[in-house]
């Protein structure tokens, strides 16, 4: 095996590591897929909109294109990372509300079919906002996966998903890449599926938009949505993404009826008219500062390129699975083997290492954990290095030193 040192020299991404802010007590960052580092650039920005923006434009700055700003990101943010044509994406809300007003749009599209499919191993917003929904619509949650079916490594496959299928599915609700195992969906392949059934589907993109690339115009994608906090290091509760395909904006209606995604929001008028096209599907008042340091990862990603991104992250977790099998040979992985069937972190399951996380953290090395007895290292390729992931799985084999 390589060794760490000569992987990062030979790393044509290692350069952009520097751009990010780094404090010296931690010397392994682990966790870039649940917080991703700020770029210090996202620094002068934040500070610039105080100055020059809030403080001195005050109200006057929303006509002077504040209110453009999320459909603007979004259209930037479908270029670079989405494979969406402008006017298809819009920034605003939390990626829980955004699945909440998709899935309704969604199900209230189907009215005569009476089911929601959702897998066990789906983030637990996903899976909790779709149980309000059926039980607030009279619907019925159809599960892939769960006790009865152990195959969670193996994420949602066409196979698993073709058993659950029916004339009675209404909307397919699916992770492009789930959050304990790192599983990747095969998106179009499951999206065809779905249609064939003549279902809607809404992807969550929060673990895989802008570190893999995604074709949601190509793959047929009718609604998706995903955080912006994650590899788009926007800041701790950034604000979250919606895609709605073209075709669907007119004929889908979302339920948080909003001024700001009305047709005449200042004309403060009586009944609600949804605005053409995607900021229909907005609500209230867009979280501007929010919105200020994700545009700076969106460059930045525009400049390397998300395909020479996604090379460097099959790198780090191939490293890391190989790490781990040579140093942590009790730890089981629990990601796919394959480096195309995973996104860009990996759970290594072991009985104990509940325990072995907070000594790593004591330490400055930061991955996170996962019930029930999973470490997950998260590997964000633009701000880390190969010897950070060599840190990080010694010091996990020796926690404490
Ligand atoms: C991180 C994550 C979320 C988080 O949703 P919030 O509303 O931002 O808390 C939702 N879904 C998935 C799949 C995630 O990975």
């Amino acid at each position: 095996m390589n060794s760490s040192g000569s992987l990062d020299s030979a790393d044509p991404l290692a350069r952009y590591s520097g751009l990010f802010l780094r404090d010296s007590a931690v010397v392994s960052y682990l966790d870039g897929n649940s917080l991703g580092r700020p770029l210090t650039a996202s620094i002068e920005r934040v500070q610039q909109f105080m100055t020059e923006q809030w403080g001195s434009r005050l109200i006057r700055g929303w006509g002077e294109g504040w209110l453009e700003l999320p459909a603007r990101i979004g259209d930037d943010l479908g270029r670079v990372a989405l494979g969406a044509a402008p006017g298809q994406v819009v920034i605003g809300d939390s990626t829980t509300v955004l699945v909440y007003k998709l899935v309704r749009a969604a199900v209230d599209a189907r009215p005569d079919r009476t089911e929601i499919i959702i897998d066990r191993e789906n983030f637990p917003t996903d899976r909790y906002v779709v149980e309000g929904i059926a039980a607030e619509r009279g619907l019925t949650v159809t599960w892939i996966g769960g006790e009865s079916e152990p195959e969670s490594d193996a994420g949602v496959t066409a196979k698993r998903l073709s058993k659950k299928l029916s004339d009675k599915t209404a909307v397919v609700v699916l992770s492009h890449v789930a959050y304990r195992s790192g599983y990747l969906a095969e998106v179009p392949a499951l999206t065809e599926l779905i249609h064939a059934a003549g279902a809607l589907v809404v992807w969550d993109l929060s673990h895989s938009v802008g570190v893999v690339p995604t074709q949601l115009d190509a793959w047929g994608v009718d609604l998706a949505t995903g955080c912006s906090y994650k590899y788009l290091n926007g800041g701790p509760g950034a604000p979250a993404f919606a895609y709605v395909r073209s075709e669907l904006q007119g004929e889908l209606r979302q339920p948080i009826q909003g001024w700001i995604g009305s047709r005449t929001p200042f004309e403060m008028g009586q009944g609600y008219t949804p605005a053409d096209g995607i900021g229909g599907f907005t609500s209230g008042t867009p979280p501007i500062i929010g919105m200020l340091a994700m545009q700076d990862m969106i460059a930045l990603i525009e400049e390397v390129g998300i395909d020479a991104i996604r090379a460097k992250s099959v790198a780090l977790t191939r490293y890391a699975v190989q790490l781990a099998a040579e140093l942590l040979p009790d730890a089981r992985l629990a990601s796919p083997k394959d480096p195309a069937r995973r996104g860009s972190h990996i759970t290594l399951d072991q009985d104990g290492f509940d325990e072995v996380v907070p000594k790593l953290w004591a330490q400055g090395v930061i991955p996170d954990y996962r019930e029930p007895n999973g470490i997950r290292i998260g590997l964000s390729p633009l701000s880390t290095s190969f010897a950070e992931v060599e840190l990080g799985i010694w010091a996990i084999r020796h926690p404490g030193d």
